[in-house]
């Protein structure tokens, strides 16, 4: 099984060239060559990172330096020399990719999460991109899997692709003005249709009064023509035939 130099780098101490000046040679641990990475002391005095003593002593029990029996239950942790080492200068370890920052071993993890000269993975499902953090803005910009829900929050997910033709709110307003324009048409044409009625209404309104009109002049007419009949036969006794007129 192949070592990973993450992993390694980690239960040991801390690489020497990560620092500004070099360190002093008591600062260094004796199995791992490492800067002393959470130092503890034995009885004997000699001092190592926890990770690489334990480790040790699960082989034997005696001190790698001067051979003493070394008790696993009687070994400190040195919290102030853990604190000065925390506070040594370390360069960035991706200085070989162009960061020149410098920093206290203790804002080790704060730098390398805003460290611009971090290799990191694409955040978009899917991108297998690798790129340097400073490179993101840019490759977010044209990353085939970049997807992000319309910020007009009409709910759909968006690609760089349907980003540009997607106008929900002009969708929106262009239904809103097309059912507008289509109410309005049918209210003219109720207009429309209401005045015509209206106006043969007023037709017929005429019609049946002239209908009343000619129907009052008829029994006006039949009531002259009964009186001229009635004062006729009331005149004369006699009937019809003596008059040659009739
Ligand atoms: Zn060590
Ligand atoms: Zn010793
Ligand atoms: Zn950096
Ligand atoms: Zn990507
Ligand atoms: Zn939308």
């Amino acid at each position: 099984m192949m070592a990973d130099p993450e992993v390694s780098t980690q239960s040991g101490g801390y690489d020497v060239d990560l620092f500004v000046d070099t360190p002093d040679y008591d600062l260094i641990c004796t199995i791992c060559q490492g800067v002393l990475r959470c130092p503890v002391r034995a009885a004997c005095h000699h001092i190592f990172c926890k990770k690489c003593i334990l480790q040790w002593l699960k082989r034997q029990e005696t001190c790698p330096c001067c051979r003493k029996p070394v008790n696993p239950s009687l070994i400190f942790v040195m919290h102030k020399l853990r604190k000065s080492i925390g506070c040594m200068k370390i360069k960035c370890k991706n200085e070989i990719r162009g960061c020149r920052e410098t920093f206290a071993l203790s804002e080790q993890y704060y730098h390398s999460v805003s460290c611009l000269y971090e290799l990191i993975s694409c955040p978009y499902q899917g991108c297998r991109a690798q790129l340097l953090r400073r490179a993101l803005d840019t490759h977010v910009r044209y990353c085939e899997h970049w997807c992000q829900p319309c910020h007009m929050g009409c709910g759909t997910i968006l690609s760089h692709r349907t980003q540009a033709q997607h106008n929900c709110y002009k969708k929106l307003r262009q239904e809103y003005e097309t059912r507008q324009r289509n109410h309005r048409a049918i209210a003219t044409a109720l207009q429309r249709k209401m005045r015509r009625m209206q106006s043969t209404m007023a037709h017929m309104k005429r019609q049946i009064e002239l209908i009343c009109e000619s129907l009052e002049v008829m029994d006006d007419l039949c009531e002259v023509e009964e009186e001229d009949h009635r004062e006729s036969s009331g005149s004369s006794g006699a009937p019809c035939s003596n008059n040659s007129n009739c």
